[in-house]
């Protein structure tokens, strides 16, 4: 499995519409301060479900759409679409190719596909739950992150095995099983 693609439109400093295509092996993103490296680990995070504002360095969930500039208006959308290769089967879907998009609106409404299907949060955070990818898993590690993996109490830690072995989708689903 691998990240293929990132399709962004009005995503922070994206006001167009952006596709940046990846392939297999190392990618490095180099560009001076300022310059929107940070929005596409940011656009990752959110595509992936983040639901922090502060997790995304905003304050409220609106500040991920373009707010505009000199010369630009601001948008009232903002949407991210990730494809990833699933050619291995990581992911436990028959596709080959798995892409999904979160949209969301300046009014507070959003939306998330699947394969361009209207989905819930629920089913991408399930898709992504134990593949080592999700919004909880280290894919991602962002700036202070390491020193708080080194430093969080030994049951945060537990839960960082537990994601990298596998057992979280199950004790997420016993534990709603539990609430119902
Ligand atoms: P550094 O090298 O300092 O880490 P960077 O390349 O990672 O920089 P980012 O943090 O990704 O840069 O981008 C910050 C830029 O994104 C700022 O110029 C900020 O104004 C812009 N930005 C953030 N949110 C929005 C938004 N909603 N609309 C427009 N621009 C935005
Ligand atoms: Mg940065």
């Amino acid at each position: 499995m691998y990240l293929k693609q990132l399709d962004t439109l009005g995503f922070k400093s994206f006001a167009e519409r952006v596709k940046i295509e990846f392939v297999p092996g190392v990618t490095a993103v180099v560009g001076p301060n300022g310059s929107g490296k940070s929005n596409i680990t940011d656009a990752i995070r959110w595509v992936l479900g983040e639901q922090s504002a502060k997790s995304l360095r905003g304050v409220k969930m609106e500040d991920i759409i373009f707010q505009g500039s000199d010369t630009r208006k601001a948008l009232n959308v903002a949407e991210v679409t990730l494809v990833l290769d699933n050619s291995d089967n990581r992911l436990p879907v028959d596709y080959q190719e798995v892409s999904v998009t979160r949209r969301v609106y300046r009014s507070g409404e959003s939306e998330f596909l699947m394969n361009k299907q209207p989905c819930r949060l629920k089913d991408i955070t399930e898709l992504f739950m134990d593949s080592g990818l999700g919004r909880e898993a280290f894919s991602i590690i962002s700036q202070g992150k390491v020193e708080e993996i080194l430093s969080s109490k030994s049951e945060e830690r537990r839960v960082i095995f537990e994601e990298a072995a596998g057992v979280l989708k199950y004790k997420n689903r016993k534990k709603q099983a539990e609430y119902k």
